[in-house]
């Protein structure tokens, strides 16, 4: 399958401020040999203008030239049903398309025969796939930005300052899950000058979040609750209760809490409670970055909503904090995108190696079918996203 014109389409979701190729990433795909079509003004809203795209090599062109003439397609979200329906047969889509949440996508796609890849079906434990990780990079910035957010919420400084009109204390910032999201958020927030906390089930976090600096916080419960390839497994309702209980005690002392626990391909558990909230301090601050329309890790949280308790206490559902970094979060993704594409783009064909467990796991549609497992399975369930399903990834979902 020949792909040597790449298209950079613009984001059509609503407030997305990403685009999947920089400038950068131009220049890379021109010296791998390919021909790169940029949607006029693709770019904008992450701070790389047309004129520099067209710097590194690339062709400026409308919408519809771009889906008219571009081999294979690259995106951040899923392009909007309007801009999907210009895709060509034998077009590839390369792009968080987030199958698990919307089988019915793979489905259109497949009957458009268009070939989907889902960089969130990367094997992530696999070491020559960590540059095409882009659900680490992104949760990276989304654990940096939600320090920051919560650093501007509140209503004191994170660090000790010691003043002629007296001396503040240092903030004191709890944050529960410490992956790769979690790390980011602990180590920022240390930066800043706030005195951090980590807190996770699983074992092995704990040396992650000492080796930040940070103090892990130890609920006395005796779990480690580490699942397959990494990630955590749900908890039993007896260690979710002793969890809870344990939880809703410690809380309280924080002036800002963190939360960014998921469990693969389950509900995002509830860590702070209603109980924990009410016993926080006046002008504490929340940030649920598990947040979605599902649920997240703060009882009451609303995903893209700012709500303040009757105790003071303000809680932040934050929802796609990597666009509002759209720079770093874009150049890293375009990174992931090119490394990607060298690895499935040999001599301008496209190589569908199943055999290759990077290439099996990113493959979501080809031929006409959708070939991804996990995908194909959840179709023949229903074909909708199971209740429990998280905004979490195809990679994440295999495991749970
Ligand atoms: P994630 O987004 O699935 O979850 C975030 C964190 O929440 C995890 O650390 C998890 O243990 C924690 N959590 C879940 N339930 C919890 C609960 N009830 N209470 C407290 N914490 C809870 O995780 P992630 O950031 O995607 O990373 C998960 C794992 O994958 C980590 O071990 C990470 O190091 C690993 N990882 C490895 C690679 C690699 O090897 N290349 C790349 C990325 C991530």
């Amino acid at each position: 399958m020949s792909v040597s014109t790449i298209g950079v389409v613009e984001e059509s979701a609503a407030g997305e401020h990403r685009v999947a190729l920089s400038p950068d990433g131009v220049l890379r795909l021109r010296a791998a040999g390919c021909d790169v079509l940029v949607e006029a003004g693709a770019g904008r809203s992450a701070w790389f203008p047309d004129p520099a795209y067209v710097e590194a090599g690339a062709r400026v062109v409308s919408k519809k030239e771009l889906y008219g003439h571009a081999d294979l397609v690259v995106c951040v979200q899923p392009p909007a049903d309007v801009d999907r329906a210009l895709l060509r047969p034998g077009q590839v889509l390369v792009g968080l398309l987030q199958p698990l949440i919307d089988p019915q996508l793979a489905t259109s796609l497949a009957v458009a025969k268009v070939t989907a890849i889902s960089l969130d079906g990367l094997p992530r434990t696999v070491s020559r796939a960590q540059s095409m990780d882009a659900l680490s990079s992104q949760a990276n910035v989304a654990g940096y930005k939600a320090a920051l957010v919560a650093a501007d919420t509140y209503g004191s400084y994170l660090p000790m300052f010691m003043t002629a009109a007296g001396t503040t204390r240092p903030a004191l910032v709890l944050v529960i899950g410490a992956g790769v999201a979690g790390l980011q958020a602990i180590g920022t927030a240390r930066r800043l000058g706030a005195l951090v906390t980590g807190y996770d089930v699983r074992d092995a976090a704990r040396a992650d979040v000492l080796s930040t600096g940070a103090t892990f916080l130890d609920l006395g419960l005796g779990v480690s609750a580490a699942g397959e390839g990494g990630y955590a497994r749900e908890l039993t309702a007896q260690e979710r209760q002793a969890q809870q209980a344990a939880l809703n005690a410690a809380i309280s002392k924080f002036d800002i809490v963190i939360t960014t626990a998921q469990v693969p391909g389950r509900r995002p558990p509830v860590l702070v409670s209603s109980t924990a909230l009410t016993a926080m301090r006046s002008g504490s601050v929340v940030v649920d970055l598990a947040a979605s329309k599902l649920g997240g890790n703060v009882e009451g949280s609303t995903a893209g909503a700012t709500e303040v308790t009757a105790n003071g206490v303000t809680v932040i559902g934050a929802t796609n904090l990597p666009s509002a970094v759209p720079k770093a979060s874009s150049t890293a993704y375009s990174r992931n995108i090119c490394a990607l594409l060298a690895h499935l783009i040999h001599d301008g064909e496209l190589a569908v190696d199943t055999a290759d467990e990077i290439t099996a796991g990113v493959l979501i549609t080809h031929g006409g079918e959708v070939v991804h497992p996990a995908v194909r399975a959840l179709l023949a369930d229903g074909g909708g996203a199971p209740e429990s399903t998280t905004h979490t990834s195809i990679e994440k979902g295999q495991g749970g």
